[in-house]
């Protein structure tokens, strides 16, 4: 992998296309069998003495146990933060184990490890951030694509917000680890991928009608890492060696994607914002909570069908424009809808979304996840207001009233 970052490196260098790329600054991502002893022999090159692991208490005992051993060998003292989960038995990225994390981190600590999948990225990120310390990644499944970008979605009062703070210094993904993973974590990682078809249809949108910055290299970065799961769908579902890898990179490669662009654009569309909107949807209700892929795989092909069926027909003309809709807009639309015209209909059908889904074993429909049909149409509705400032073509849709 370090080739690839430093060719990714180079290539943010001559992009043409006017965005402030971000450097990446990560030292190493190593993916295979014995990354751990890896990490323990780059924190121990650090000369750092002190380090604190943030885990629970499956990611424990699926690394962190075993690099804490390895670490141990080599003098490094290792202080253990095990978040406590909720009644539902969830640990969340929230105010709770953020608290705690700050509370059991000593002030003296070199650095912070997140030994885990997204949430525990997520708060480690937080608090490493908050606290001036350098955080290593040692994800334990496939599960997610945030692990190596500046990005972390926090629920804070019940909102979930994401805020930029810093990427991890180093990442390392063992093999026998992440092969380890229940299978459900590997279909949410398929999942929180296929969403990558809506939302770069979002970003080319937001581009266009909204004057969002747009990056080639970071589009294509996402796409390339979306069609090589697709194509290894097979691998992947069956959870060989193979299907395993080309998931965690095409993860990791999205995450690198996020960070030169410094953004969540090329990752995160409406179907990400249906996601987090069900997300708090299930912490009113006091319900256990669903893998974030796993929401993400679902909302994409009602995303899919949405964009197909209401935008498709304003950007042909076989709709008129309604009368209190916005004319500036409708402008902007006929400018561009050569590009938005071919943008959408080249989105997989929704059928075939399920597919994929099933293929990896995932949950396809809403009720696999137990989501009623009220639960739906509100977040059809509403979700566009959980991240205003990010244009989408469903908030386009909802506040135009098309
Ligand atoms: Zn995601």
């Amino acid at each position: 992998m370090k080739a690839r970052l430093q060719a990714i490196a180079q290539q943010a260098q001559v992009c043409s296309c006017g965005n402030k790329h971000y450097s990446i600054d990560m030292d190493t991502i190593e993916i295979g069998a014995g990354a751990l002893k890896q990490a323990a022999v780059y924190i121990a090159e650090q000369s750092w003495t002190h380090v604190v692991m943030i885990a629970d208490a499956h990611t424990y005992l699926a690394a962190g146990n075993n690099l804490a051993d390895e670490l141990k060998q080599r003098n490094v003292a290792c202080h253990v933060v095990m978040l406590k989960p909720d009644d539902n038995g969830d640990v969340l990225a929230n105010e709770v184990a953020i608290v705690q994390a700050l509370l059991e981190v000593p002030l003296h600590t070199d650095a912070i490890l997140a030994v885990g999948s997204g949430t525990i990225h997520d708060i480690t990120r937080f608090v490493s951030y908050k606290m001036g310390k350098p955080f290593v990644s040692v994800p334990t499944a496939p599960s997610v694509d945030g692990f190596n970008s500046m990005g972390a979605p926090l629920i804070i009062r019940g909102f979930k917000t994401t805020y930029q703070l810093h990427c991890p210094v180093a990442l390392f993904a063992d093999m026998e680890v992440l092969g380890k993973a229940p299978a459900p974590m590997r279909a949410a990682g398929f999942g929180d991928m296929i969403g990558k078809y809506t939302s770069l249809l979002d970003w080319t949108f937001s581009h266009r009608m909204a004057d969002e910055p747009y990056c080639p290299l970071s589009a294509e970065m996402t796409r390339e890492a979306l069609e090589s799961c697709v194509v290894h769908a097979e691998d992947i579902a069956a959870g060989n060696d193979e299907g395993i890898r080309i998931l965690i990179e095409a993860l990791i490669i999205s995450g690198l994607a996020m960070l030169i662009f410094g953004h969540s654009h090329p990752a995160s569309g409406g179907e990400h914002h249906i996601s987090h909107s069900w997300e708090m949807i299930f912490l009113k209700e006091g319900r256990k909570q669903i893998l974030h892929g796993a929401k993400v795989g679902v909302a994409a092909p009602l995303i899919a069908e949405r964009y197909k069926q209401d935008l498709v027909p304003y950007l042909n003309g076989s709709r008129a424009w309604p009368e209190g809709a916005d004319k500036g807009l409708q402008e902007k639309l006929i400018a561009n809808k050569e590009e938005l015209l071919e943008a959408v209909l080249s989105l997989p059908e929704p059928a075939r979304f399920k597919e994929l889904l099933a293929q990896v074993g995932g949950p396809t429909e809403p009720q696999d996840l137990g989501l009623e049909e009220a639960h739906v149409a509100h977040s059809m509705k509403e979700a566009h207001l959980i991240r205003m400032n990010r244009y989408t073509i469903l908030h386009f849709l909802n506040v135009q009233g098309l």
